[in-house]
């Protein structure tokens, strides 16, 4: 077994380090002070992604991606995971779904998504819809060759950066028909309700909207009618992993900006290092963070090796599980080190400790992913987790 980084791994690890330094970064205290990022500044932020050699990180070559291994997508979050406000969203990831679709759904969004240049969101949650999406009430239905979509949609993240919009519906209001759409915008139809404050200052928003009789045509389906769930399973996967690399990311900035604090900070006489109670607490962390980073690496590295759909399915929710509670634990630390300094939003310690809270919610929450992992314990034994398949 190799556990050495590739030299193409290591520079991308390095490179995407820079990137955050030099461009996200300086951009943090602004989406902070403004809520979100300011649209004057978006422009030149997309062209420095596309300069720095980032566009399309998630995607083939074929599909006008870059054709990175899981791996080499893994180096790059993790850094762009230090990053606070969700200036990680700067670095689009157009939908995996959007691999499956047609040819002409391919030029037509993906490609074009790929190089910077259109924009999707992703809508499947609803009021009364969010851990158990079968509640969808949003309904597509026929009239004639076009498909009429009417329902509401929350916390669409991104709305405002986007064009287009993958919403998932039930046909004919069937649960057992739940299928993907591709809205452009604007649309006839398509309300934008509103885009609510959240614990964390965003890149972009996460907005809340109605389509009232928005006409589509039949070009517009995703995949396949009732495929919808199939497709969102390995948006799913890889959404849970982009989790897993942020807050890995995001822990390892705190917890070095808490190592350089204690060596530094003079209490009673001496760096509060010194002082047993913090020094473990800088032990706990480093241990938490060493563990969740080889898991980390070694679920993508297992994903490049083909393993088997179902089991890649069952890690990335163990994955998405440990290292999101994982990071908040760690950060709390983190925050505890720096005092009263750590509570002020100039920290970057304090807007960690708010940006990586609702990765325990969003793409499954804590809770689901234990019952992912518990069901597939007993689907396919404890080994899932304890052997080395
Ligand atoms: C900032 C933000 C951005 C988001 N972006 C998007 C987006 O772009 N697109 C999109 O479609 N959605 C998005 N979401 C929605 C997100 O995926 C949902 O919030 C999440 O799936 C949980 O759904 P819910 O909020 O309705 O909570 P609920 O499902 O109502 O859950 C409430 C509580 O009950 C628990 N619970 C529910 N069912 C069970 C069960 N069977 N067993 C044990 N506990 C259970 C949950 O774990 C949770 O603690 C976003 C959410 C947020 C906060």
């Amino acid at each position: 077994m190799d556990l050495e980084l590739s030299p193409q791994e290591k520079a991308l690890s390095v490179k995407a380090r820079d990137f955050c330094d030099q461009v996200l970064i300086p951009l943090e205290l602004a989406v902070d002070e403004h809520g979100e990022l300011p649209m004057d500044r978006r422009a030149a932020v997309r062209q420095q992604v596309r300069d720095w050699g980032f566009a399309g990180i998630n995607h083939s070559k074929e599909d006008g991606g870059l054709g990175l291994t899981m791996l080499e997508q893994t180096v790059i979050e993790e850094q762009l995971g230090r990053v606070t406000n969700g200036l990680w969203s700067c670095v689009w990831r157009p939908p995996v779904s959007l691999k499956f679709g047609t040819e002409a759904q391919k030029r037509a969004y993906l490609q074009p998504a790929c190089h910077g240049e259109r924009r999707g969101c992703f809508a499947i949650t609803e009021e009364n819809a969010g851990s158990d999406p079968r509640q969808v009430e949003m309904s597509a239905t026929r009239k004639g060759d076009r498909w009429v979509l009417n329902g509401e949609k929350w916390f669409v993240t991104s709305y405002n950066a986007s064009d287009f919009i993958i919403a998932h519906a039930h046909v004919d209001g069937d649960p057992d028909k739940p299928t993907l759409f591709l809205v452009d915008k604007p649309a006839a139809g398509l309300v934008h309700l509103r885009s609510p404050k959240f614990m964390h200052n965003f890149a972009f928003d996460h907005a809340e909207l109605r389509f009232e009789n928005v006409e589509l045509g039949a070009d517009k389906v995703l995949g396949e009618i009732g495929q919808g769930f199939e497709l969102t399973k390995d948006w799913f996967v890889e959404a849970r992993l982009q989790i897993a690399s942020h807050t890995v990311g995001a822990a390892i900035r705190a917890a070095e900006i808490a190592n350089d604090y204690a060596a530094n900070r003079v209490q009673f006489g001496r760096p509060i290092r010194d002082f047993q109670a913090i020094d473990f607490m800088l032990a706990d962390m480093a241990v938490e963070i060493f563990a969740a980073k080889t898991m980390l690496y070694r679920v993508a590295w297992e994903i490049d090796r083909k393993l088997d759909r179902k089991l890649v399915h069952a890690r990335a929710s163990a994955l998405k599980l440990y290292c999101s509670e994982m990071a908040g634990r760690v950060i709390d630390k983190a925050l505890q080190i720096l005092g009263g300094r750590g509570y002020m939003r100039e920290n970057p310690v304090e807007r960690l400790y708010r940006d990586i809270r609702v990765d325990r919610i969003w793409e499954g929450t804590s809770e689901i992913q234990r019952l992912v992992i518990a069901g597939q314990i007993r689907k396919r034994g404890f080994e899932t987790y304890a052997g080395w398949v």
